[in-house]
């Protein structure tokens, strides 16, 4: 949250405006029921545009995600006494990956234990760990720095969709691409049972859109991809294809469509936290500082899931951040689709439509870029003044 733009907006409210508002006209609060959990619209023909104007802003958010050339680290560490189990480094896919690497990490660590579990970090990755062990049968106290709202893991714009998850995909070993597809599959079929409104995770339509046409066989497996790594969402991404005249409603440019799950990330984090309180969980606020303060913890085995966090604790130098930046709208509850156009991406969740499209790898600022905002902004209003329907 960029406090300094929430005060300096909320401050141009006088009391008098918001109590004559209330006169006129009484907004029922969005419950939980009209949360759909499948969104998917019969025709873009007729979507409605999202309201793009700099007066409808509510809110701009900086997160750093935690990047790794080499991907995401699921690995196994003893030291001393103490089991170590890896479990960080999603960059931008940890909210689609959490179910994956964190069953790859649980199944690593619990065969053959017995004790209670500790896991570090409440960010969505020491969460499902945690709820993973605990499904298992394990008593488990996370140890954590911050909690939710307080974590990457609440900025992050929730869609499912495994993004800049490694660096170079040809330097990629064969045992991290084997533990990729896995965790894309796992992840992929957990989050569909959670398509709820307790866990905010529902069906949605994407629509990309592009100033030149699509490529011939867009949407069917590419022969100039080699690798396997490269070929492992294909099937997560069903109903994909390019929109006809007759079915795109943007004028002047060109769309194709593909149906994906979205995560708010505010709502699932919540649901997690409250179904690790209801399985006995304990929470500890605590910064772990060495390796040392982690070999002290009564548990004996424990689950590393510190994001960012592990590069100063246990000194991972290919850790980077990878900073995002998301600029919200109000709400728009009839908007039940994504866009994703050229550099920029938009998104409707129930706490308002974010407009994204930022990864500026090294960079440790959480100040906002307003120049960026602007340009967020501007884009968007080229996109949805474009679409006319059809
Ligand atoms: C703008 C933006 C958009 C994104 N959009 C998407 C998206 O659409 N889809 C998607 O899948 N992903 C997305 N991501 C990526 C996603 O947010 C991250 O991959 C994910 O949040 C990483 O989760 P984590 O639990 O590892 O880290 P975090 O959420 O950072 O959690 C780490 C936890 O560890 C704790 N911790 C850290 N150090 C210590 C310590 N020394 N001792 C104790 N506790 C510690 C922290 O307090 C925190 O609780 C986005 C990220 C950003 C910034």
């Amino acid at each position: 949250m960029d406090r300094r733009n929430f005060l300096r907006n909320g401050s141009m409210l006088s009391a008098s405006s918001l109590l004559a508002g209330c006169a006129r006209r009484v907004v029922a609060p969005m419950d939980v029921a009209a949360f759909a959990p499948v969104d998917l619209p019969a025709s873009a023909c007729r979507l409605p545009p999202v309201k793009v104007s700099e007066d409808r802003v509510i809110r701009t958010v900086v997160g750093l995600r935690p990047h790794r050339n080499s991907g995401f680290r699921v690995e196994r560490e003893q030291l001393g006494e103490t089991a170590v189990v890896h479990n960080y480094g999603h960059s931008g896919g940890g909210i689609t990956l959490s179910w994956g690497t964190s069953k790859l990490a649980v199944d690593m660590g619990l065969p053959g234990y017995t004790g209670r579990v500790a896991v570090l970090g409440s960010g969505v990755i020491g969460l499902t760990t945690a709820r993973l062990a605990q499904d298992a049968g394990y008593s488990v106290t996370i140890y954590t720095k911050a909690l939710p709202p307080n974590t990457t893991s609440n900025i992050a714009g929730g869609q499912w969709g495994p993004s800049s998850v490694y660096g170079d995909p040809r330097k990629v070993t064969d045992a991290f691409t084997d533990q990729y597809i896995y965790a894309c599959k796992y992840a992929y079929e957990r989050f569909q049972i959670l398509t709820q409104p307790k866990y905010g995770v529902r069906w949605m339509r994407n629509y990309i859109v592009r100033r030149k046409p699509f490529p011939a066989g867009f949407g069917s497996p590419n022969p100039l991809q080699t690798l396997r790594i490269e070929h492992a969402t294909e099937k997560l991404m069903p109903e994909m294809k390019v929109l006809s005249d007759k079915e795109n409603p943007w004028r002047g440019l060109y769309a194709a469509q593909m149906d994906g799950m979205m995560i708010e990330p505010p709502m699932f984090l919540d649901a997690l936290t409250e179904d690790f309180r209801i399985a006995g969980g304990k929470l500890v606020v605590v910064e772990m500082k060495t390796p040392a303060e982690v070999q002290a913890l009564p548990e004996k085995l424990v689950f590393n899931c510190t994001g960012l966090g592990a590069k100063a604790l246990f000194g991972d130098e290919e850790l980077t951040p990878a900073r995002g930046q998301l600029t919200f709208l109000l709400p728009q509850p009839e908007v039940t689709y994504t866009t994703g156009f050229e550099d920029t991406y938009m998104f409707s969740r129930r706490d308002g439509v974010l407009l994204g499209g930022t990864y500026d790898e090294g960079n440790w600022s959480l100040e906002v870029d307003e120049k960026t905002v602007a340009e967020k902004i501007a884009k968007h209003k080229e996109l949805f003044a474009a679409m006319k329907g059809c």
